[in-house]
C-alpha cells in the first residue's frame, strides 16, 4: 500500500493539510530562476515596487535613536492606536476608541487573529471569490468550512446580494471579502455594500471581515466601509494596514478596528503568539499616518497609468479576456482560451497552473495561477512594476502564447 505524507510524517495534520501561499511560492520560483541568471520579470508578488517614503524611514531612524527598543504593548502603542482612530474618522467617518484597535504584525496576522477568535470547528465562512490566497487556508486552520461565492468577469467579479443570501445557512459564522479586491481589483460601492449589509442584518450570528488593505489604491475616488452601516457595525472587523498604501510591506504593521469583545480576543490571541509588533515599525507607521495620503496618492497615480498601459497591451494578445480593475495593482484576466493547447515540446496546458509554469519557463514572466484565488480560468498579473518591465512582459507574453497550438 502506498503511504500518504499524512500517514508517515511526524508533523501535525494541521500543517500537513495547509497549502503553501501560492503568491509566495511563485515569487520564490521566480527568484530561483533569476538566481540562475535568467532575466525574469516578476509580476507574481503583490507588493508595491516603490520604496517606503523618506519621511517614514526618517521616523524609524529617530525611533531607534530615541530608544524605542523594548517590548511594545500587545495591541500596539497608544499613540499609534489614537492616530488610527483619527484616520478612521478622517477617511471613513467611523467612530472608534483606541480600545477597539489592535495593531498586529501585518494585516495577514490581523485576519488570522480574527478568524481564530470567531470560528469554531464546523462553522461555515463565506468567502467572496475570487479571493485573496490566505483566506481559505486560515479558515481551514481554524477548522472552519470555507464556502465560496463566486463573481464572474462579465460583472467585474462583483457577486450579487442574492448570491450572498443563498449561501447563508444557520451554520454561517463569518463573511470575508477585500475591497479593493486582491486579485481582481474590484471595488464595492457604498450601495453594493449596503445591499449586502441589509442581508447580513437579518442574520445576527454572522460576522464580517472587511479587508480594506488596498483602500488608498482606488481609482474610483470613493472608498466605502461595511462598518459605516450602524445596524451591523458591531459585527464588522475592519482590517487595514501599511503594506500597500504606504509601500511598507517589510515593516509588518496591520490593524483591526472592531467591537471591544473582538478586539480584546485578538489582543489575547497575539499575546500568546507574537506579542506587540516591532517598536520601530510602529513609530514609522505613526509617522506614515500623520503624513496623510499624499505619498499614497502619487503611487496610486502611477498604478493607474500602468493599469491602462497593461490593459492596452493585453487587448492586443489573442485569447486574453480583460475587464477594468478599479483598485489595487492587479489584473486578473481570463486565460482559459489556452487550456487544451500544446507547447512546442508537446506538453498540454490543462489549467492556469500549467500556463503559469509555461510562461515562467518560456517567457520568464512570473504570474500567479488563478486556482490559488478560487478561479482557475484566470491568472493574476501585478502591475506594481516599472513601465519598461510591464511593456517587456506583455511583449514576451504575446510571443510565448502565440507558440501554443
Ligand atoms: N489582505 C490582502 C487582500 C492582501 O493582498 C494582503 C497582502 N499581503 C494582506 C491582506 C496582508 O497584508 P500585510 O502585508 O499587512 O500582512
Ligand atoms: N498580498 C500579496 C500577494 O497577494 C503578498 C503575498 C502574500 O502575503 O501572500 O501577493
Amino acid at each position: 500500500m502506498q503511504s500518504t505524507e499524512q500517514e508517515t510524517s511526524f508533523l501535525s495534520d494541521r500543517i500537513l493539510a495547509l497549502a503553501e501561499s501560492q503568491t509566495i511560492a511563485m515569487a520564490k520560483k521566480a527568484r530561483e530562476l533569476a538566481a540562475q541568471g535568467h532575466d525574469v520579470i516578476n509580476l507574481s508578488f503583490g507588493e508595491p515596487d516603490f520604496q517606503t517614503p523618506d519621511y517614514i524611514k526618517e521616523a524609524a531612524k529617530k525611533a531607534l535613536d530615541d530608544g524605542f527598543t523594548f517590548y511594545t504593548p500587545v495591541p500596539g502603542y497608544l499613540d499609534l492606536r489614537q492616530e488610527i482612530v483619527a484616520k478612521l474618522k478622517r477617511d471613513n467617518d467611523l467612530d472608534y476608541k483606541p480600545e477597539n484597535i489592535v495593531v498586529s504584525t501585518g494585516a495577514k496576522q490581523s485576519i488570522a487573529n480574527a478568524v481564530m477568535c470567531l470560528v469554531n470547528p464546523g462553522d461555515e465562512v463565506i468567502i467572496f471569490s475570487p479571493y485573496w490566497v490566505s483566506y481559505e487556508e486560515v479558515v481551514k486552520l481554524a477548522e472552519g468550512i470555507p464556502v465560496q461565492v463566486k463573481g464572474n468577469i462579465e460583472n467585474n467579479f462583483v457577486i450579487t446580494p442574492q448570491q450572498l443570501e443563498d449561501a447563508i445557512t444557520s451554520n454561517t459564522k463569518l463573511v470575508m471579502y477585500s475591497s479593493p479586491c486582491n486579485p481582481t481589483g474590484s471595488v464595492f460601492s457604498k450601495d453594493e455594500l449596503l445591499a449586502f449589509a441589509r442581508i447580513l442584518e437579518k442574520h445576527p450570528q454572522v460576522y464580517i471581515i472587511a479587508d480594506e488593505i488596498y483602500e488608498y489604491i482606488n481609482f474610483t475616488g470613493e472608498h466605502a466601509s461595511m462598518a459605516q452601516f450602524d445596524f451591523i457595525k458591531d459585527r464588522v472587523i475592519t482590517v487595514n494596514g501599511f503594506s500597500k498604501g504606504y509601500a511598507m510591506t517589510g515593516w509588518r504593521v496591520g490593524y483591526i478596528a472592531a467591537c471591544k469583545e473582538i478586539a480584546d480576543a485578538c489582543d489575547k490571541m497575539q499575546s500568546q503568539i507574537t506579542s506587540g509588533t516591532c517598536s520601530i515599525a510602529q513609530k514609522a507607521a505613526l509617522a506614515a499616518l500623520k503624513g496623510g495620503k499624499s505619498a499614497a496618492e502619487e503611487m496610486t497615480a502611477a498604478y493607474l497609468r500602468r493599469r491602462d498601459m497593461v490593459l492596452g497591451l493585453m487587448k492586443d494578445i489573442p485569447g486574453i479576456k480583460t475587464y477594468v480593475p478599479q483598485g489595487a495593482f492587479y489584473i486578473f484576466p481570463d486565460i482559459s482560451a489556452y487550456f487544451g493547447k500544446t507547447t512546442t515540446e508537446g506538453k498540454v496546458i490543462h489549467n492556469s497552473f500549467d500556463l503559469s509554469m509555461y510562461l515562467l519557463n518560456d517567457a520568464y514572466v512570473a504570474a500567479v495561477s488563478g486556482d490559488a484565488f478560487g478561479a482557475d480560468e484566470c491568472m493574476r498579473f501585478s502591475f506594481a512594476a516599472s513601465d519598461a518591465k510591464l511593456e517587456e512582459a506583455m511583449g514576451r507574453l504575446k510571443v510565448s502564447l502565440a507558440k501554443l497550438k
